[in-house]
């Protein structure tokens, strides 16, 4: 097989720079370990920043997302039994989506197989060979068979645990790694949002996240030891936990209903960098980890994809290399900027195990610094929106 870009991993990162090559004219092949029902139904992120939104629209994927996707102008943050808005339309005149990323992906798998994109599913071993030639290559196992796809260009977009990385020498890059000392229970439950906006909360017990899927979905997060096993919390240990960390003075209380989906994770910040390595470039997660507290992962997918698929266009279009070369050090920089929020989001709102009461007065002092101070509020809803 031959093709111009093969890409690996159809996350929103492999899928979406498939569907902008191909709006471009430039032909890819894009090879996911997992079945297409599997991809579909991954719970993950739900915010979109409104460049996330405009890319997806421009692109021919958005319809959906615009009848469907919940607008949201602001969110609220919860500390000492009260709550404060932060007006994100009023600071910084954007918005963000709430819109599952499994929908995003149902609409790009559609969108690429409508156009007769090659989306290869449940392919195994796949190995990039010759990064470092003008002729790489992607050798990989699918339906038995042991196949081959030569390309221009290999688009490593195959998550953190995916094969790319690893083939750009321990020597040519440095690996960026801050794990945290927490975790967030995530729980999927059938009923009416119990807040129209998201709600971020500081408590002494740990941190607590209210959000929604759907009207008739919320997801709700809790902060958690990262080695808890999802059998050690049941549904009632669930809700008086959330009760205790939401509930707040004005008599307001999370809406309860059946639990129908427990998870547990890990909460890291990585970047690995450069992102690129010869004919080898990396995007989303394959490079770069935020804590999910800033909601960026999947914003960062996209804004790395939008800038390569621009560096491809400008290569296939008049044989130019400079956006191509500088790719990485372009990327990079959104991503450091979206890595800083991510921490500083987590640093403000969870509780450390190994805080000093000294250290949670100034968590609490900074907090009532941020709503006080139009200031810190501007700086963080302009980071929550993406306007960067
Ligand atoms: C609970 C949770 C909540 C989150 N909330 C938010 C949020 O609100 N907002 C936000 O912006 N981000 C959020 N994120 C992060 C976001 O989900 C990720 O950043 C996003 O999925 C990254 O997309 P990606 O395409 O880079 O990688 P992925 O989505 O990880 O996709 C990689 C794909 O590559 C495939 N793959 C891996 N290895 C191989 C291989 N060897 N061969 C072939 N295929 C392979 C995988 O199966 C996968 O389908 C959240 C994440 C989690 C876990």
């Amino acid at each position: 097989m031959r093709t111009q870009v093969a890409i690996i991993g159809a996350g929103p990162a492999g899928l979406l720079l498939s569907h902008l090559l191909h709006l471009n004219g430039i032909e890819s092949v894009v090879l996911e370990s997992r079945t297409r029902a599997d991809i579909e139904a991954t719970i993950r992120a739900g915010v979109l920043e409104q460049g996330s939104m405009h890319t997806l629209v421009e692109a021919g994927v958005g319809e959906r997302m615009r009848k469907e996707g919940a607008l949201h102008h602001g969110f609220e943050l919860a500390f000492d039994g009260k709550r404060h808005r932060v007006d994100l339309l009023e600071l910084t005149g954007k918005a963000i989506t709430v819109y599952p990323q499994h929908e995003v992906i149902i609409d790009l798998v559609a969108a690429r197989i409508a156009a007769q994109g090659q989306l290869l599913f449940e392919t195994s071993e796949v190995a990039i060979h010759d990064i470092g030639s003008a002729r790489p290559s992607v050798s990989f196992v699918h339906k038995g068979e042991s196949r081959r796809i030569d390309a221009d260009f290999v688009v490593g977009c195959d998550g953190f645990h995916g094969v790319s990385r690893q083939m750009i020498p321990h020597s040519l890059r440095q690996d960026f790694q801050r794990t945290y000392p927490f975790g967030w229970f995530g729980i999927l439950v059938e009923s009416a949002p119990s807040s129209e906006e998201l709600i971020y909360a500081r408590h002494e017990r740990g941190f607590a996240l209210v959000s929604t899927r759907s009207p008739t979905v919320q997801r709700l997060y809790l902060q958690c030891d990262p080695h808890d096993r999802v059998d050690q919390w049941s549904d009632d240990r669930i809700w008086s936990e959330l009760h205790a960390r939401l509930d707040n003075q004005d008599g307001w209380q999370v809406k309860e209903g059946r639990i129908f989906q427990k998870n547990v994770i890990g909460m890291r910040s990585f970047v690995c960098a450069p992102m690129r390595s010869g004919r080898l470039f990396l995007a989303g997660d394959a490079a770069h980890i935020v804590p999910p507290t800033g909601a960026k992962g999947m914003n960062l997918a996209i804004s790395d994809v939008r800038l390569l698929a621009a560096a491809l266009d400008g290569f296939y279009r008049q044989g130019r290399w400079e956006a191509l070369d500088s790719y990485s050090e372009i990327a990079l920089q959104r991503v450091w900027r979206a890595e800083y929020f991510s921490w500083w989001m987590t640093r403000l709102l969870h509780t450390f195990p190994d805080a000093t009461p000294f250290e949670r007065e100034l968590q609490l002092a900074e907090l009532r610094n941020v709503v006080s101070s139009r200031a810190l509020r501007t700086a963080l809803a302009e980071n929550y929106v993406g306007a960067f």
